[in-house]
């Protein structure tokens, strides 16, 4: 294990590391599920760069493409060029994910990042509707850029962006008052009456499954009924998969398996397959009214990323293998953690759906030293929620059966070690 003090990253990197985890290890090398410390030490990774790695570390086949395109110098970078990375990536999309899922979708490449791709939905739906206010609702996680975080619930991030954060209603999201209380209808109410100070929406942006803010799950019903009060508020409709997408939660889009047609959606994170950063604003083809230059920055269409990506869909989307795969290994992570659960009565239950599950175990606190008895064990793991309270288990979608279990031994034993 390394000593902080001697290392570059102890003298030079700001003290932002300290307040999010330092795990005590240099890593050097990753591949599947597993991570490997500069000592050799292995670790298995239930955080899979928080779901930026769906198909595991260095999976050969995506990392073979990106090689073959670098040897033959492939163009790196080409702002908004038609190029022959970009075509490809956009007809294994069409031909894998909108064709069957029957959906007529435009693609914009707004950038890296997720907030990249948040930012250009918020905005085109303002520009649009020529509307300012956007319903967005408790825990939910956006990004750290201005729009985005407006949209972001968490006090933390929001409290030090210096700026007023407008614009934006947050109403309360699916359970988030109780099994009991309908949450739509507060909506519905709001909406309806002139004083139930909610002016206008141009849109209604939510997560299916809040994965920043603790695995809450919005059920299909509730997401209907969402969508309906969009429609019926001339607001569009936006899903933000950035998390949930790209398989997590068993489909390719976590909103195909509610019924719903959001009329913007974000993706990003496991998009490009191998952690390179690329985003994507996808938009019904009738809400596709930018003006050229409008909204751009500069690393939008990332030709690499599109290589990796498009390999990522023809070897994993091209059927059904991998979602049937995800189903079954989502009934383990259930079945395990509800027994874990139940070894641990009071506060402590299971959350989440597919492959993006947690635990909550009450406190930051006890969840912290959970997090660390794992990493002494060889599980690397993060934690979900307001509080920082649930431990989520964000595995490789990939990951082998021996894997996941002797994971979820390693979490199993801390939790009854902490
Ligand atoms: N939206 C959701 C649902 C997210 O989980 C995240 C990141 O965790 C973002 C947006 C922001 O993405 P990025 O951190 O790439 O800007």
């Amino acid at each position: 294990r390394h000593t902080p003090e001697k290392t570059a990253s102890a003298r030079l990197e700001s003290n932002v590391r300290s307040y999010c985890r330092s795990l005590p290890a240099r890593f050097a090398r990753a591949r599947g599920a597993t991570l490997e410390a500069a000592d050799g030490t292995r670790y298995i990774d239930f955080l899979a760069g928080c779901s930026t790695l769906n198909y595991g570390h260095n999976d050969p086949d995506l990392k073979a493409a990106l090689l073959d395109y670098i040897e033959k110098d492939g163009l790196a970078h080409g702002l908004d060029f038609y190029s022959d990375a970009k075509e490809a990536f956009l007809e294994e999309f069409e031909r894998t994910i909108l064709e069957p899922r029957k959906l007529d979708y435009r693609l914009q490449f707004p950038g890296p990042t997720g907030a990249n791709a948040v930012e250009a939905a918020l905005k085109l739906a303002r520009k649009i509707t020529g509307r300012h206010n956007v319903i967005a609702f408790t825990n939910g996680f956006h990004g750290v850029t201005v729009g985005a975080l407006a949209a972001t619930g968490n006090g933390t991030h929001r409290g030090a962006a210096g700026v007023q954060l407008g614009g934006v209603t947050r109403l309360p999201y699916d359970g988030y008052l109780g099994a009991d209380v309908d949450t739509a209808a507060i909506l519905e109410r709001m909406l309806a009456d002139p004083s139930g100070g909610v002016d206008a929406p141009a849109a209604i942006i939510v997560e299916t499954v809040q994965g920043e803010g603790g695995l809450n799950v919005a059920s299909a019903a509730w997401l209907r009924r969402i969508e309906a009060l969009a429609r019926e508020n001339g607001a569009l409709f936006i899903i933000d998969d950035i998390q949930a997408g790209c398989g997590r939660t068993g489909s390719f889009f976590s909103f195909e398996q509610a019924g719903v047609s959001p009329d913007i959606v974000t993706l990003a994170k496991s998009l490009s397959g191998m952690g390179l950063p690329f985003a994507v604003t996808l938009m019904k083809r009738d809400l596709d009214q930018w003006a050229p230059g409008e909204h751009n920055g500069t690393f939008r269409g990332n030709c690499h990323a599109f290589v990796t990506a498009r390999a990522a869909l023809e070897k994993f989307w091209r059927d059904d293998r991998l979602q049937k795969d995800v189903a079954r290994k989502g009934e383990i992570l259930r079945e395990r953690l509800e027994a874990m659960a139940k070894k641990h009565p009071g506060q402590t239950f299971t959350k989440g759906r597919g492959m993006m599950r947690g635990i909550d175990v009450g406190t930051g606190e006890t969840a912290d030293a959970i997090v660390a008895e794992c990493f002494a064990n060889g599980l690397v793991i993060e934690t979900s929620g307001g509080h920082g309270q649930i431990m989520k288990v964000l595995a490789p979608l990939t990951i082998a059966d021996d894997e996941l279990a002797r994971g979820l031994d390693i979490l199993e034993q801390a939790m009854d070690a902490v």
